[in-house]
């Protein structure tokens, strides 16, 4: 802006200045030219006083121009031939009737004329007067060289660059108190702006006004933009930052982009440093090498995670996934198959050579009754079996609503069903149910989990053992199956809710069933939110205790159970 105006005002009068010269020089050669032509005439008036009766001689003519300070003399008769010269041989002059001051003198009896001269920068003045009449008298003709406007401007130049010399130091100083003067509001709005931090600015001056105005409307603009990107950071970083997947994005292992705290975590990075399996571990290693996009398994704080590595023009990006249950329900997935064609496969091998057994003739007719109650005996494994497992199965897709059931009331049915299997153990038996108690659930659910209880409460009871059941009213109720059976190792309480799992595995199939009821139990107090606990010492006997407690039933878990 102050350069601007310095630029501008030099130029102003840079070009004020030499038009000025131009103009002054113009003026000056113009009264330098009256100058001459007033000289001119007082020398024809003293020709005219003192030798106008004297003959037109080139004598004459040279003594004139002595006389009048060099000036050029001419004589012609009127039509307009040189007689004499003062400078040159007349006789070599041609006819000067055409020239502008001798048509002049013909006519009005004096003529001006201005002419350049041959030498650079001069011109000639002419001045004509015509003596007697236009047939029969003579002319003269006086002439003096003067400065052309040219010639004057060149003379005056160097002042003129004088001039323009100081005009640009006074425009310098001049422009720069003014441009100070005339720019001060402006920077004080420009430092109220920069120091407003938000807050409106204001001018004195009107004309500023428009200017403050628009710097208000900006600065609004602008902290309603920031506030907003603020706000999306902020949001991005909570979304990042609670999503269970890590992801990271990099340029080289050293130059991190974008990491959520999950990846921070589970890759153990901390700020400024590489992520440390980037390097160390040999196969990321060769991925980020080879720039294709791959995935490897690693087992992280105990649970497997799945690294994803896609790569692009200017980032790569890691995705960490975590596959612990998905590859848990993969693996009881395959367990499951596994288990059942096992379980299975001996009650069918077991048909199968009987049955051949028969068919080659190989059972004494007396012993077919016995070979055929076997077969009957493992088909209806089998079918028990299969029973279970579609049981089991459809417990998750289970989608039927609750209802209240009198569970003092299921427990005594059910316990009333045992009586033959206990009395044949020779068990004593306790039931001490609260009456009324109700529980929100399906009837055959809670008949499942009670019979599967009670049923195991006999099978791995002691003979002449005791089996209590208990059932607790109050806004929690609680069913405890206690018994004096062979009790559960320490080892395996953990593990008998499994699917399959039997704690003595000779037992499978013949005593005891497949392994399946108390998955079953755990799976339907987990899907209705209720708690199983399981109380045993070897040899001593065993409590299973179920409290229905009205928390929120959980999800089944992936792998099944
Ligand atoms: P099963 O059909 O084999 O009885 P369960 O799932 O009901 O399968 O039980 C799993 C295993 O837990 C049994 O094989 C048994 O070894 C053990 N078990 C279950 N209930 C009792 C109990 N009351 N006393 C001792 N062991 C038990």
């Amino acid at each position: 802006m102050r350069k601007r105006i310095l630029l501008v005002t030099l130029l102003v009068s840079v070009v004020g200045i030499l038009l000025l010269s131009v103009l002054f020089s113009d003026m000056f050669y113009r009264q330098s030219v009256q100058l001459v032509e007033g000289q001119l005439k007082s020398y024809m008036n003293i020709y005219a006083a003192e030798h106008g009766g004297d003959p037109l001689t080139a004598e004459l003519a040279l003594s004139l121009s002595e006389e009048f300070g060099g000036a050029r003399v001419t004589f012609l008769t009127s039509d307009g031939t040189p007689v004499a010269d003062s400078q040159t041989d007349a006789s070599q002059m041609e006819n000067h009737a055409a020239r502008e001051e001798v048509l002049a003198a013909l006519q009005t009896g004096e003529g001006y004329a201005v002419r350049e001269s041959a030498s650079v920068g001069r011109n000639w003045v002419y001045f004509c007067r015509l003596f007697g009449d236009a047939e029969a008298g003579f002319l003269v003709r006086l002439a003096i060289q003067a400065d052309s406007g040219l010639a004057i401007f060149a003379d005056a130049l160097p002042t003129v660059v004088w001039f323009l010399f100081l005009d640009i130091l006074i425009c310098l100083f001049v422009a720069w108190i003014a441009t100070a003067f005339i720019l001060r509001p402006v920077e004080k709005l420009t430092q109220a702006a920069a120091r407003s931090a938000g807050r409106e600015v204001h001018s004195d001056y009107p004309e500023l006004q428009p200017i403050a105005k628009m710097i208000n409307d900006m600065n609004a603009d602008l902290s309603d933009k920031v506030a907003k990107m603020k706000e999306d950071r902020r949001l991005e970083k909570l979304i990042l930052n609670s999503m269970e997947h890590g992801i990271v994005i990099f340029r080289d292992p050293a130059d991190i982009i974008l990491i959520n705290k999950t990846a921070m975590r589970l890759l153990d990075y901390e700020t400024n440093e590489p992520i440390p399996c980037f390097t160390q571990d040999r196969e990321i290693a060769q991925i980020l090498a080879s720039g294709e996009p791959a995935s490897v398994l690693r087992k992280i704080e105990g649970r497997d995670y799945s690294l994803r590595f896609t790569f692009n023009d200017r980032s790569r990006v890691l995705l960490i996934t975590d596959m612990t249950e998905t590859m848990a329900a993969a693996r009881s997935k395959n367990e499951l198959i596994a288990n059942v064609t096992h379980e299975m496969n001996t009650p069918l091998t077991s048909i199968r050579g009987f049955a051949e057994l028969i068919e080659a003739g190989g059972v004494p007719p007396e012993k077919l009754g016995s070979v055929a109650h076997t077969i009957i005996r493992q088909s209806d494994r089998l079918a028990h079996l299969i029973r279970s497992i579609i049981n089991f199965s459809a417990i998750d897709s289970d989608e039927l609503p609750d209802y209240e059931v009198d569970l003092s009331e299921l427990v005594r049915e059910a316990a009333a069903a045992f009586e033959p299997k206990i009395a044949q153990k020779n068990i004593a038996f306790t039931l001490e149910a609260d009456e009324g108690v109700k529980v929100l659930s399906r009837r055959e659910r809670l008949l499942e989990i009670v019979n599967n209880l009670i049923s195991n409460g006999i099978r791995y009871n002691k003979e002449g053992g005791s089996l209590l059941v208990r059932l607790q009213g109050g806004p929690e109720p609680m069913l405890c199956v206690r018994d004096t059976g062979v009790g559960i190792s320490p080892e395996n309480q953990g593990r008998i809710f499994d699917r399959f799992y039997t704690v003595d595995r000779s037992h499978n199939g013949v005593g005891g069933g497949f392994g399946l009821g108390l998955a079953i139990v755990k799976k339907l107090c987990r899907r209705a939110g209720w708690e199983l606990s399981v109380e045993s010492e070897l040899g001593q006997g065993t409590a299973f205790v179920i409290r229905f407690c009205a928390k929120k039933a959980e999800t089944p878990a992936k792998d099944g159970t």
